[in-house]
């Protein structure tokens, strides 16, 4: 039994039943889906939900899906406790959400598109697509190949090569296309209106945008049905944030977890911080920008629910950071050194950030703190490949060995442990 009663305009709060529409008839605004919270209670419980699958879809009653047809495996990542990171940073209550290593593509993106996808499978629409910054071409790729869709990707013409690779080996239409994400995004309206497909995040918006609250309802569950004090979230098109503060919100409201006044915060990357600008302005608007940065699956310079991302920053006391492509690639490396983590561009800006927030006392250093890591940096070795050293190549004699330990001992002082020799 489903507990969703249909869709709601965010703005003007009209409904419509569940359909594949996404903008309001009466005023344009964003639809949203709208549950039953009431006949929710007492159902949709702490035990219900840990009697669930090990995946997203424990949190099923949550989500507008009838019947899931992929993401069996997808979500439930770990939350892992930092503690050598906190050490770094002067802080004592610190955690990962660790969605690099989500299942089958290494993003968060795999939790918006087993709703998306499923949704599209109840609907009977037999294509599907997406305007992507990479992450999400290669999660639709492949749960449209698990599902046995027809599949389009639309991507801006200069991603990384993980990310090109990461979509064409399922085998769907990539098209590259000239100019920003925000052409791309403009060109799939038009496709979804001309074709009648399913672009994932266009026409099913509503649906898709719904998978992203089970981050937060994992963070919740993970920490013991709590809610962190701060949480700090990269923010692209401002699907992921808002939705965990809907996600927290709606474990209130259940009574699952105490109100505890969670602080949500936006981290962009320097080169692409529309978002982070207007809160940090006080602004209402969010004035578009022509990306520049390396952290490409976050550069949306004009984000459809950026508005909404600001307030729930806004309304929840959090704020907004942005880092510079060099304070990346440093955080890049800092979490792969203490946390054995490799993430990509996104979660180098959303750690940056957390640390420019944590010195600056803005997120007090004794305060539970989670730092969201949403994609996977095999994807995106070119931002660091100039960056580590070469490792040298010896015979495989002993005393070679031997010379090379001497030499680094003599030239690695100040250098991190574990470097081995330069070429
Ligand atoms: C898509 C993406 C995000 C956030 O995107 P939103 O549109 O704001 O939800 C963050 N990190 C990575 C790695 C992504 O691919
Ligand atoms: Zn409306």
């Amino acid at each position: 039994m489903s507990y969703v009663l249909g869709l709601k305009c965010k703005e003007c709060g009209h409904r419509v039943p569940v359909s594949a529409v996404h903008v309001c008839e009466a005023c344009f605004g964003p639809y949203e889906v709208e549950y039953d919270y009431a006949r929710m209670k007492g159902k949709v419980t702490r035990e219900s939900i840990e009697k669930g699958p090990k995946s997203l879809w424990r949190y099923k009653d949550l989500l507008p899906v009838d019947k899931p047809v992929t993401g069996f495996h997808s979500g439930f990542t770990p939350l892992k406790r930092a503690d050598r990171l906190a050490r770094e940073l002067g802080c004592s209550q610190l955690w990962i959400k660790d969605d690099s290593c989500n299942y089958p593509t290494y993003s968060y993106k795999e939790r918006v598109v087993s709703v998306a996808i499923s949704k599209a499978v109840e609907f009977g629409f037999d294509t599907v697509g997406c305007a992507s910054t990479g992450n999400l071409a290669n999660s639709v790729a492949s749960h449209a190949a698990q599902a046995g869709l027809r599949c389009f990707v639309m991507i801006p013409h200069d991603l990384e090569q993980g990310k090109v690779l990461g979509s064409l080996i399922f085998a769907p239409t990539v098209v590259r296309i000239r100019g920003t994400y925000d052409d791309v995004n403009r060109l799939c309206t038009e496709i979804a209106d001309k074709y009648g497909w399913a672009i994932v995040n266009v026409n099913l918006r509503p649906y898709y945008t719904e998978g992203a609250k089970t981050f937060g309802f994992e963070i919740a569950e993970q920490l013991g049905w709590k809610l962190p004090q701060h949480t700090i979230v990269p923010t692209a098109g401002g699907t992921i944030l808002p939705k965990i503060y809907k996600a927290y919100k709606e474990f209130i409201e259940l009574g699952l977890v105490e109100d505890t006044k969670p602080k949500i915060y936006s981290a962009q990357a320097a080169g692409c911080n529309p978002v982070v600008k207007a809160i940090q302005n006080g602004s209402d608007i969010i004035e578009p920008q022509k990306p520049n940065t390396i952290a490409k699956s976050i550069a949306i310079g004009n984000p459809a629910d950026g508005y909404y991302a600001a307030n729930v920053v806004r309304d929840s006391g959090g704020w907004g950071e942005s880092a510079t492509d060099r304070e990346i690639v440093d955080a890049i490396k800092l979490l792969a050194r203490l946390e054995g983590i490799w993430t990509e561009p996104a979660g180098g800006t959303t750690l940056a950030v957390a640390m420019k927030l944590i010195a600056s006392g803005r997120i007090p250093k004794n305060e539970s703190i989670v730092i969201s890591i949403t994609g996977n940096g095999l994807k995106t070795q070119e931002v660091v490949v100039d960056e580590l050293v070469t490792p040298r190549v010896i015979e495989a004699k002993l005393n070679e060995f031997d010379g090379l330990l001497e030499e680094n001992a003599a030239k690695a002082k100040g250098e991190p442990v574990g470097v081995l020799a330069e070429v």
